[in-house]
């Protein structure tokens, strides 16, 4: 099945200033190694979304703000992580476009989309808009159920808020726990609400967690439910900031660890929607994506030694809190959803 991968020199405008760890070179260097590595099989260049769409996420006051420049601070803007900066609207235009673009296709790779944390009047956590969102609520015009499965190192709250009511849409989040990271939310017990109680599920982890505990986590409870809830669609958000190397989080996975975990999702999904999200050490990011992307297409590059060099590494970081603290999220995950699912 052919893979679309969606690519526009217009992603490099989301630029949150210098220092800023969400550098537009991690898409550049993305392609550039996908190209390098000859296995870009399908290329769509990226446009910009419609305004239009943004209101599928966003309050009109909220784009208003962001289109004009005006009261600002009243929306979550002018702090470390979310600057204004110039162009922020058009250049934002254009990971939301990719993002919608993607579903046409039933397989498609967003690297610049993911931007999970974006609320429906507030940019937070380096998000402007909500592409996960958006695309979701476009693909729900098409499908009666869509799952999203975020393994970005933080909670995808701002997906989590969109859906919380939403029976349609399965909700599955793997991150560094809230007492420990940003942006403080997705505990087991966030399991949504009203008609949409039981397709929220959170599986919080602490710091150390490696491959082994990640993956066995991944298998004992992402792969039953989404079994179970039998989405037409899968979205998931492959955001690479669990890896040991991320100056912002502390997780200890490696590339062998987040690979298993995309060929588990490819196990499981028949349309597959991939977007980007976090990952802030500019030589995992580019490798992560383009072995996420080898993967989807079914060429699953060699990357062997560096699987070797890391997992030699990542043997000093063990810790057993690790795995103690993954036992009590399955036990706690099970007692709140037992009676939606069978885990
Ligand atoms: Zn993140």
């Amino acid at each position: 099945m052919k893979t679309a991968f969606l690519y526009t020199e217009n992603f490099m405008k989301y630029d949150l200033g210098e220092g800023h760890p969400l550098r537009p070179a991690r898409l550049k260097k993305t392609y550039e190694m996908i190209k390098r590595h000859n296995i870009l099989d399908f290329y769509v260049e990226g446009k910009p979304v419609s305004v239009e769409d943004l209101y599928l996420a966003h309050s009109k006051e909220y784009v208003d703000a962001v289109k004009t420049g005006k009261n600002l601070e009243m929306y979550g803007f002018g702090t470390l992580d979310n600057p204004f900066f110039e162009n922020i609207f058009e250049s934002s235009l254009y990971y939301v476009g990719a993002s919608v673009q993607c579903g046409k296709y039933s397989r498609a790779f967003n690297i610049s989309g993911g931007l999970h944390h974006a609320k429906r009047d507030k940019a937070s956590g380096f998000c402007v808009f909500n592409d996960c969102v958006i695309l979701i609520k476009k693909l729900l015009e098409k499908y009666r159920r869509v799952a999203y499965i975020d393994i970005d190192v933080h909670h995808g709250d701002g997906v989590q808020e969109a859906f919380y009511t939403d029976p349609q849409v399965l909700f599955i989040s793997m991150h560094e726990a809230g007492k420990f990271l940003f942006p403080g939310t997705g505990d087991t017990n966030e399991i949504g609400i009203k008609e949409g109680r039981g397709t929220t599920i959170n599986v919080p982890l602490a710091p150390f967690t490696t491959d082994d505990i990640y993956l066995k986590m991944f298998k004992k409870i992402v792969l039953p439910i989404t079994d179970d809830f039998d989405p037409e669609i899968i979205v998931t958000q492959l955001g690479v900031d669990t890896h040991y190397l991320d100056p912002l989080s502390n997780l200890c996975l490696t590339l062998k660890g987040y690979g298993d975990v995309i060929r588990e999702m490819k196990e499981i999904s028949k349309r597959w929607i991939a977007l980007g999200g976090g990952g802030y050490n500019l030589e995992t990011v580019p490798r992560a994506w383009t072995l996420a992307y080898s993967i989807m297409r079914g060429v699953d590059l060699d990357f062997t030694e560096i699987y070797e060099e890391e997992s030699a590494e990542v043997k000093r970081y063990r810790n057993s809190n690790a795995k103690y603290f993954a036992d009590v999220t399955y036990k706690n995950l099970k007692g709140e959803i037992s009676e939606y699912f069978s885990i």
